[in-house]
Order: C-alpha cells, then structure tokens, then sequence
C-alpha cells in the first residue's frame, strides 16, 4: 500500500518482522500479524472454495509485493535506497532510506497502482484470448481464480488511490500540490483532505456496518494527523541551528546540593531539569522524574549526584536543529546538553522544543503583507 520514507537506521528494525527473501537487494520481510492473518484466512475460507482460496490469497499478497516493488524500483531510478519491503494483513510498506523530492515522489507513488493496473490489463488480456471460457466475475466460485485476482487487482488500485495518507493517493495529492505551492501547505491540504475523506470513510462503515470500513477510517485519520504533525515539525526545523532553539537561562547545581534543595528550585521556577556541575565541569542531568524518585527511595538529604544522568546526550550550539531533534526523540525526549567545547551554553528539553516549534509555527501561518 503506502511507501513510507523515515529513515530505518536510526531505529532497531522490528522484531515481529522476519525475512523471507531479497529481491533486487531489498530484503522482503513478513510481519507476525500477516501469519496470524494468514491462518485466519486459512481457516474461514477453506470451506468456501475449497483449494482455491489459499492460492488466491498467497497470489493477491505476490501483486501486493510486486505493487510495492513498483514503488521500490522507481525510487531506486532516483538512486534511493529501499531499507526493506514488509507485509502486513493491511498490505505492503517499502521503506525508503531517504526523502525522495516531490516530482519524484509523484512518480515513486504512481508507479505502487500503475503496477496493479498493469496486472490487471495482462489478466484481462489472457482470459480473452484464453480458449477456456472466463466467466468475469469476482466470486472466486463461480468464476475460479484468475476473474477475482483481475477485480483484486482493479481494487487495489482504487483503494490506494484514495487521496488520504498512508494510501498512495494521498502522497499523489501531496507531492502534485507541492510543486505549486510548497511542501508545507500541501502537506497541510492534503492532511485535510485526508481527514475529509477518512470521516466519509467511517460514517460508510457506519451506515453499511462494515467493521473492517471504520478501522480503516479510523487508521486513516490518525496517520493524516501524524503526517501533518512530522512534515511540519520538519520543515519548521530544516535549515535551523541548535544554538536557535536552545534554552539559555536555567540553574545549574553543584554535585554537592542535595534532593531537598533542588526540589526547592523545582518549585520556585518553571526549570524541571538541572544540570549539575563539580567546577566548571558538567557532570548529568537531574531529571525532575529522578528527582521525585530519588526524595522517595534516598531522602530528601541525599546527593543529587547520585541520581542525576551521567549519559545525558550532548550536542554543539552548530549542530542541525533537524538532526538533533531527530536524536533527541529517538533518545526518549530526555534533556540534551549544548556543549561548546567544555563549556556548557545551552539545553535542549521536550518543553522549549515544543515551544520553538509553536513560534515557528504561528510565524509561518501569518499572512505576508502586500
Ligand atoms: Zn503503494
């Protein structure tokens, strides 16, 4: 179905995830859902048409591959990697290694359904000229595999083609309105339309009481928001430095002080995080989740040396915002410490990151005059 572009190296590859083969040098990975899924098949369909089903069900999943291959084999056109293709009950996800840009991204997209409707053309055009005598209908038991697998691959499709993220569509809208008008705006667009769709998606389910309608609906709601939320984050983020956004004013503790006093400052200002030094050397970080722990299992006349984070991550006032950011997330949001050579300049905390990217935001947002 969608191809999706974060890159993987950061982040462990999953382990409900297992490899079945490479193809082009791109692995091609089974979720342990998609097995679930297949035994559940396995299990409802047999009775319906007998041997047919499991061959239909495994060959619908190889034009599922071959759809994300398309996406694939075109990235790779652009010179982008793909980290690895995964199949789940739902359908395929290649993942990108790099943000492809928005002309190729509408070819990268395009090519997932093309892929399908190309599939679709060869069957038709086979039970044509077939001497056999196909009956063109979707039931697999009145008219065997080959006429469903045709009307499969029709709906494949239709349904990645609906303008909604994660659906192939939804990207297609996206990069088409970033060629006019910017990769922010038409994230912004198509997130709404995306949303739009997803609530006529649901209300469907809901007059026609189709569970599977409304989980989708409800999918795809959430994925527009969080698209929304990422290329904003993003694009707010791109091109700035750490020493932008970086907090400047905050205490520092001594190693010496201890849980009580720090709480005092807790409470006496709106700093949750505290740095703590010996000299003018840093030392952690005093979390303000450690130091609630530390009050209850130490008292409140211990160290704060001895519940602060030694291996707090450290950046330079110069690094990429975008990057660092990125880190800091993947690091679990825990407070970063902005260090020119051995001094300590800055923080950077879940708080006055949010914070920049709100300014930013609400600056971006604001009509330009004329
Ligand atoms: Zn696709």
């Amino acid at each position: 179905m969608p191809e999706t572009e974060k890159p993987e190296q950061e982040r462990p590859a999953s382990p409900w995830a297992f490899q079945v083969a490479v193809v082009a040098g791109i692995p091609v990975r089974l979720h342990i859902t998609f097995l679930l899924f297949l035994v559940w098949i396995g299990w409802t369909g047999q009775s319906q048409s007998g041997w047919q089903w499991p061959i239909y069900v495994l060959a619908v999943f190889f034009c599922v591959v071959l759809h994300e291959f398309g996406h694939a084999l075109t990235a790779k056109k652009y010179g982008i990697k793909t980290t690895n293709i995964t199949l789940y009950p739902i359908g395929g996800v290649a993942m990108l290694e790099s943000r492809p840009t928005a002309k190729q991204e509408l070819w990268v997209t395009i090519m997932g359904p093309a892929v399908n409707v190309v599939i679709a053309g060869l069957l038709y055009l086979y039970m044509w000229i077939s001497p056999q005598q196909f009956q063109l209908t979707s039931d697999i038991r009145v008219g065997g595999i080959l006429p469903a697998l045709f009307f499969t691959n029709i709906s494949l499709a239709l349904f990645n083609l609906i303008p909604a993220f994660p659906m192939d569509g939804g990207r297609i809208l996206r990069a088409a309105l970033s060629l006019r008008l910017g990769e922010l705006r038409a994230t912004r667009i198509a997130a709404g339309v995306g949303q739009v769709v997803a609530i006529g998606l649901g209300v469907a389910g809901i007059i026609t009481s189709q569970v599977i309608l409304m989980l989708i609906a409800f999918f795809v709601f959430l994925v527009a928001g969080q698209e929304l939320t990422s290329t904003v984050t993003r694009s707010l983020l791109a091109g700035r430095k750490v020493r932008d956004a970086m907090m400047r004013n905050f205490a520092t503790l001594p190693h010496g002080t201890t849980l009580q006093e720090a709480s005092e400052l807790l409470i006496a200002g709106s700093q949750t995080d505290f740095p703590v030094t010996s000299g003018s050397d840093v030392l952690g970080i005093l979390e303000r989740s450690e130091l609630s722990i530390g009050l209850t299992e130490d008292g409140p006349h211990a160290y704060v040396a001895g519940r602060m984070n030694r291996n707090a991550n450290r950046c330079r006032p110069d690094d990429d915002l975008e990057w660092a950011a990125e880190q800091f997330a993947a690091a679990g949001r825990r407070p970063v410490l902005v260090m020119e050579g051995d001094d300590l300049v800055g923080m950077l905390t879940q708080e006055n990151l949010s914070e920049f990217i709100m300014l930013q935001d609400a600056a971006s947002r604001r009509k330009k005059p004329g």
